[in-house]
């Protein structure tokens, strides 16, 4: 599948729930969030159907987010049931870990082979403080069991405010180095001023080479992050409302005043 910038579509990330167990203080207001009425989620089937269609028209390549996905009742049979589409060369899902000691194992044998894990401090205090009330702790033994139960590679995501030598990037650098994990930095963005930036370590951020299509957890298929178009998968099938999507991609990001992070999956 190819955009009118000639840019090859293959990277669909699917956001499967707007709830988190986290408040990031970048990504969701501390109150007043309104989440998605129960019955606008889309169904495992409905996602799996889309990620269905997508694969038959050039996607090899699925991220699973959120929200937190890990709080999606029946995670694990959604990812099990994505798992098993053929003509998927790469499944991963990005998490925060609070609950990956519980899920490691069983999503490596629902056949989730790659995590990215967020964290942008390894202090206690500060990850407190920029959750909202998070426990470092347990994002340290989920890494560790995701780890010991085979996830490869392990991938960090840290958010900077302005480089990745700030004290705090490079203190989760050096935890990153000594446990064999890979970090990338991200920079803060702001959807609504149109802010964004290159992730150092990874391909997000660079429009040239955007090769993304994104689903909410609402059936909305998005062309960018940076981009208030959306197509409704319920209304015009998943076929029609991907490729009205491809058809829009923009060369380059704007801004984005009715989207958030915690819904459209970072
Ligand atoms: N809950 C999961 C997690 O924490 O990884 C998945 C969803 S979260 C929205 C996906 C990614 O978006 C995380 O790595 C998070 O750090 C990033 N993110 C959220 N708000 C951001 C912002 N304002 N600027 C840059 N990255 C952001």
């Amino acid at each position: 599948m190819y955009d009118n910038y000639n840019r090859s579509i293959n990277y669909l990330r699917v956001s499967v729930t707007d709830k988190c167990n986290l408040r990031c203080t970048y990504c969701m207001p501390e109150e007043g969030i309104t989440l998605l009425p129960h019955e606008e989620i889309l169904t495992f089937d409905e996602i799996v159907e889309f990620i269905k269609v997508s694969v038959s028209l050039g996607v090899n390549k699925v991220r699973i987010t959120g929200g937190e996905p890990l709080v999606r009742r029946g995670i694990v049979d959604l990812v099990r049931m994505i798992a098993e589409i053929p003509g998927i060369d790469d499944l991963s899902m990005t998490t925060n870990a609070i609950l990956m000691s519980q899920f490691a194992k069983p999503l490596w044998d629902a056949g989730l082979r790659r995590i990215n894990v967020s964290l942008d401090t390894i202090d206690p205090e500060k990850f407190k403080q920029i959750t909202r009330g998070g426990d470092i702790n347990a994002v340290i033994q989920g890494l560790n069991e995701a780890k010991i139960v085979g996830f490869n590679p392990i991938k960090i995501n840290c958010v900077i405010n302005k480089s990745s030598n700030e004290p705090d990037a490079i203190a989760v650098k050096n935890f990153a180095t000594e446990n064999g994990f890979e970090v990338r930095f991200i920079p803060k963005m702001n959807l609504e001023k149109g802010i964004f930036g290159q992730v150092d370590g990874g391909e997000g951020g660079n429009c040239s080479s955007c090769n993304r299509l994104r689903l909410t957890a609402n059936g909305m298929v998005k062309p960018c992050l940076f981009s208030d178009i959306g197509y409704s998968v319920r209304e015009l099938g998943p076929k029609e409302a991907i490729l009205k999507a491809i058809g829009v991609k923009p060369e380059s990001g704007s801004t984005n005043q009715n989207g958030t992070f915690y819904n459209i999956g970072g």
